[in-house]
């Protein structure tokens, strides 16, 4: 089986996105927000056989780990409020997409965070994605103010609440900031590239692992520059009398597989041990074209995983087994969704 853990909803119907611009007009307007959109099932089935269905078929994998788009939860919008409702929206209609396709989608949660207001505001939402939506895991932004990074570092007490309930719930969290208010960060060229390695480095350096020694992240994008600068992270552990990094981190982090191109992910499979690395492809995402090198997407990243010198073990590991593993809930999850197609 052929897992992707990192899929977002970016071709939902148009009136979903319609609908949040509204909030956010209605709220700057001090009005209350407008009703909620309908959506049927043809409308939203339509979105996924030709889109993110499709280019599974098209590629051979099989199931995508599938969350809300990230660029569109917009934490620097609004407030508390806005951001409640807008999670709780977008996380049912990922609910209704892993409903409509039990076999190809399983369901990650966006979190109602806001610059500055306690992530306990996240804790309910949390609490329904995995108890009503049999979601596997959550998506968490390290900074909800867009790029101007407003909150405490992930090492802080303030995010705890969120880590006792991933352990509560055996869920891990990708690290995924959204997009940029800042138009000195673009949101998938470097914002999300920084996200990835600051929210690293936050980690690395606090004693999150030693208060909780089951929880697990994700850091996608292939970890952001962290692979590439893996030697510069291991000199700053051992000047700061961390330890080994790979003993202080690698129980706990783990880099996907979004990195579009052979070299990155040659570098990725040399420097991070097999057992940390998982597939991912986010399609249909941040680059959408055809690489003139290759002749493929660039997001075709099984391409380049089947073209990594590594054993067949190994590469199932990749695709499938560290998947099950670091998403504590996700293989009877797939039993269960599974039971549902039939
Ligand atoms: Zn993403």
């Amino acid at each position: 089986m052929i897992i992707d853990c990192h899929g977002h909803y970016t071709t939902a119907p148009r009136q979903h996105e319609g609908w949040r611009t509204e909030q956010i007009a209605a709220h700057t307007a001090g009005k209350p927000p407008p009703p909620r959109p309908t959506m049927t099932d043809d409308e939203i089935r339509e979105t996924i056989v030709g889109g993110q269905l499709k280019v599974q078929r098209e590629r051979g994998t099989d199931l995508t780990i599938f969350s809300p788009r990230a660029a569109g939860m917009g934490h620097h919008l609004g407030d508390a409020t806005t951001s409640e409702a807008w999670a709780s929206a977008c996380n049912e209609l990922i609910h209704r997409v892993c409903s409509l396709f039990p076999k190809n989608f399983i369901g990650v949660g966006m979190l109602p965070q806001s610059a500055r207001v306690s992530p306990r505001n996240c804790l309910a939402e949390i609490d329904r994605c995995v108890g009503e939506y049999g979601f596997v895991g959550i998506n968490l932004n390290p900074d909800p103010s867009g790029g101007h990074w407003q909150d405490p570092p992930l090492s802080d007490r303030h995010w705890y609440p969120v880590y006792e309930k991933m352990v509560e719930h055996d869920i891990p969290a990708m690290i995924h900031v959204s997009a940029s208010c800042n138009p000195t960060h673009h949101t998938t060229g470097s914002h999300y590239l920084n996200g990835d390695t600051a929210g690293f480095n936050q980690l690395m350096t606090s004693s999150v692992f030693k208060d909780f020694p089951t929880i697990k992240f994700i850091i996608p994008h292939g970890g952001g520059a962290v692979p590439y600068h893996w030697g510069r992270f291991r000199g700053l552990a051992q000047d700061a009398k961390l330890g080994l990094l790979s003993e202080i981190v690698l129980k706990n982090i783990f880099f996907d597989t979004c990195v579009y191109h052979l070299p990155g992910q040659e570098l990725l499979a040399k420097v991070i041990p097999v057992d940390n690395i998982i597939f991912a492809s986010e399609m249909i995402g941040a680059v959408r074209g055809i690489d003139p090198e290759t002749g493929h997407h660039y997001d075709d990243t099984k391409r380049y995983i089947e073209q990594l010198p590594l054993s067949v073990d190994d590469k199932a590991k990749i695709f499938e087994g560290n998947a099950r593993r670091v998403y504590g809930r996700l293989s009877a999850t797939i039993e269960k969704q599974s039971a549902r197609a039939v």
